[in-house]
């Protein structure tokens, strides 16, 4: 999509984990000042994988290494999970706009972040759709009238399946989900809704609100990406296609708005969109996001790791579906919450609560 905001925009670094094919393909597009390249796995050895000119970090720090070294205005921050972290807090230190769709880094460390940005003056903008929705929606009235945000949530690929139904899906039932097309771990995040309590804290950090002014509302239909209620009663909406285009490109455009290849809404051909309240018994996820945006300090890291360590024996077949949520429960009740957290204690609470879900899954 980048190809339509040439005129305005150049690539100056490029990030992968694994996947230097790609990478070094898009380096021979886009010709970037510099590359980052996680993960040194056998295809990344291939030493003519780059252009020489083209500056190239490799290993655990690279990602750092790459905001650090390489100048400019935007830094786009979309590595799932915990790996993201460190360069989105290097990037909000150097004051850069930070186009955030990695929701773990607010969901880990926000205390950290929001500060650090009033600090620094960086600019944090969601990509994820339902917050660019809200940040899009919020210019509607004065914050001081606002009562109160809603998330959607499609409900995934088990809305409505039973609890003991759910509880033995397979990994390609959790795959499969009905709107958008995602990666695998948000996938089975949006199928266990702990997507939605993730972005319930991460709505909680980024437009400072109250957890319980951060509704959650099941639509299937994936229009409506958010509303916000105001104090006289209006609901503001942002409403487009599911299309991860147009949220990705406005975080890199805002304030203005710019033609868009994504797919556009016609109105006229939905007979309907449907709203309805989430079954918080069957997505016990839900409670834990609600109970995580209210505790914070170190409670947004052991969510996140556990679910993710959770997620990943999942997906090895080690534990079922069903099984997910009720660790990530267990870890967090057992867990000892830091009100006010140093980077390195979240860094130490992540890595607890994983030893915890390993713990448990082994005893
Ligand atoms: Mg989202």
């Amino acid at each position: 999509m980048l190809e339509g905001l040439d005129d305005r925009w150049d690539v100056v670094g490029l990030a992968a984990g694994s996947q230097a094919s790609a990478l070094c393909a898009q380096a021979h597009k886009f010709h970037p000042e510099g590359v980052a390249l996680v993960d040194e796995g056998p295809s990344s050895r291939n030493s003519d994988w780059t252009d020489k000119s083209i500056r190239t970090f490799r290993g655990a720090h690279a990602l750092v290494e790459l905001v650090d070294h390489v100048p400019c205005d935007c830094v786009v921050s979309a590595v799932v999970g915990l790996g993201g972290l460190a360069a989105t807090i290097r990037a909000v230190e150097l004051g850069r706009r930070v186009a955030l769709a990695n929701k773990e880094a607010m969901v880990i460390a926000g205390a950290l972040l929001i500060p650090l940005a009033a600090q620094t003056g960086a600019q944090l903008i969601p990509v994820d759709s339902e917050h660019s929705g809200v940040f899009q929606t919020l210019h509607a009235g004065q914050r001081a009238d606002l009562r109160r945000v809603y998330l959607t949530a499609s409900g995934g690929p088990f809305r409505t399946w039973s609890s003991e139904r759910m509880a033995g899906a397979t990994l390609e039932d959790a795959l499969r989900h009905p709107t958008w097309n995602m990666g695998p771990k948000i996938s089975i995040d949006s199928a266990t809704m702990m997507n939605k309590a993730l972005e319930i804290i991460e709505a909680r950090w980024l437009f400072d609100l109250r957890p319980q002014q951060i509704g959650v509302i099941v639509h299937p239909e994936s229009i409506v990406h958010s509303l916000v209620e105001f104090r006289d009663g209006s609901v503001v909406a942002q409403l487009g296609a599911p299309d991860m285009r147009t949220p990705i490109q406005y975080a890199l455009t805002y304030p203005d708005r710019m033609a868009c290849p994504s797919d556009r809404l016609d109105l006229t051909a939905m007979s309907r969109l449907t709203f309805e309240s989430p079954d918080e018994e069957r997505f016990l996820a839900l409670g834990l996001g609600h109970e995580v945006a209210q505790r914070g300090g170190t409670c947004g890291a052991v969510l996140n790791a556990a679910n993710e360590a959770a997620v990943a024996l999942f997906r090895r077949g080690a534990i079922r579906f069903g099984d997910i949520v009720p660790l990530v429960k267990q870890t967090l009740s057992e867990h000892q919450c830091l009100a006010t957290p140093t980077l390195d204690e979240l860094l130490a609470a992540d890595r607890w609560a994983r030893q915890e879900v390993t713990r448990c899954t082994t005893c």
